[in-house]
């Protein structure tokens, strides 16, 4: 039997919130990164995103989705690739979360952190 992919959309994903995201008004470049852009640089641009991610109405929405669909690029919902990635490897694959809200319930502490003043470095 050939294997799921692990990144893909969820078959319930729906993108009503998108339209309420703060990030419409905001620069996209901030949310993807140029290519061989590496340290400083990143996470400076990573730190303006999520800062307009702190104050999404959707961020919720927008992180639950991102964790469900495995997004490799972008930051969303406050939380960068990196963080993503960390959330990836954390969860079982074989009982990946893919329905709505599964994503933001199997990653709560991560969504949390990843705009805490303290990842923003507005706190220590
Ligand atoms: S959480 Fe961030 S990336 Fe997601 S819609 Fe809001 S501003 Fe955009």
């Amino acid at each position: 039997m050939p294997q799921q992919p692990l990144a893909q959309v969820p078959t319930d994903a729906t993108w009503y919130w998108s339209d309420h995201g703060s990030c419409r008004e905001a620069d996209p470049l901030l949310f993807f990164h140029p290519q061989n852009e590496r340290g400083s640089a990143r996470k400076r641009r990573e730190r303006a995103a999520k800062v307009i991610c702190m104050q999404c109405p959707v961020r919720m929405e927008c992180a639950d989705y991102a964790v469900r669909a495995r997004e490799p690029y972008g930051v969303w919902g406050g939380l960068s690739e990196e963080d993503r990635e960390r959330i990836y490897s954390r969860l079982d694959v074989r009982q990946y979360p893919r329905r709505r809200g599964e994503g933001a319930r199997a990653a709560a502490a991560e969504i949390a952190e990843a705009i805490s003043p303290q990842a923003l470095g507005l706190a220590r």
